[in-house]
């Protein structure tokens, strides 16, 4: 299939990805100097970034993994989100960076935040690979990394998917229409 006959807009294309994660890496790098961090993915949407961040981080760091519920109306709702699978290591007197694809409603990382911080981290910070702050509904979200803020768009490509599709693009783009139809997938 031609990759033209579905993008209907490349947003972030791979050059300014990279040179972000880039920048992202060497600001943790800085800031986390003489500490060992701990790195979180938030499955599956940022295993590609946690993957080329990491690689920018030069400190010594180990690495973990969640996977959470991702059924919007539930979440939408009453911002509880579903833990599918835990870490498999404690936090305690641990630095750790959570990493994330996208904050767009906010609640799942409200949520996470507050389900980490009872685990006495010795500090807990976020990583979000973009931000849409148009569709916020938590007010006063702190976000201590951030790669791009975009507008309002459903996006897709670098680890992120519609249908489990597009996440081994290496830019991110915004899928045509009829792609979001049922009938085409
Ligand atoms: P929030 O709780 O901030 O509304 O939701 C964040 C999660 O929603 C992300 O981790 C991601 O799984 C999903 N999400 C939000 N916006 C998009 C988007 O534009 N594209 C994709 N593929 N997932 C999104």
């Amino acid at each position: 299939m031609e990759t033209d006959s579905f993008i209907e807009q490349v947003l972030i294309s791979e050059p300014e990805i990279q040179t972000k994660v880039k920048e992202l890496g060497n600001q943790i790098t800085q800031d986390y100097q003489g500490k060992e961090l701990r790195v979180v993915g938030i499955l599956r949407g940022a295993f590609i970034f946690m993957a080329d961040l990491i690689r920018n981080i030069h400190l010594p760091l180990s690495i973990d993994f969640m996977s959470i519920s991702s059924y919007e109306g539930e979440i939408e709702s009453n911002g509880v989100v579903r833990i599918l699978k835990d870490l498999d290591k404690p936090i305690n007197g641990q630095h750790v960076l959570v990493v994330e694809d996208i904050i767009d409603t906010g609640l799942t990382w409200k949520h996470l935040k507050e389900v980490l911080s009872t685990r006495s981290p010795a500090s807990l910070r976020i990583c979000a690979l973009l931000n849409k702050p148009e569709r916020r509904l938590v007010s006063q979200l702190d976000l201590d990394y951030l790669g791009f803020e975009i507008p309002n768009y459903f996006v897709v490509g670098y680890g992120l998917d519609f249908d489990e599709k597009y996440r081994n693009f290496p830019f991110i783009f915004v899928l045509k229409s009829e792609y979001y139809d049922q009938s085409v997938r």
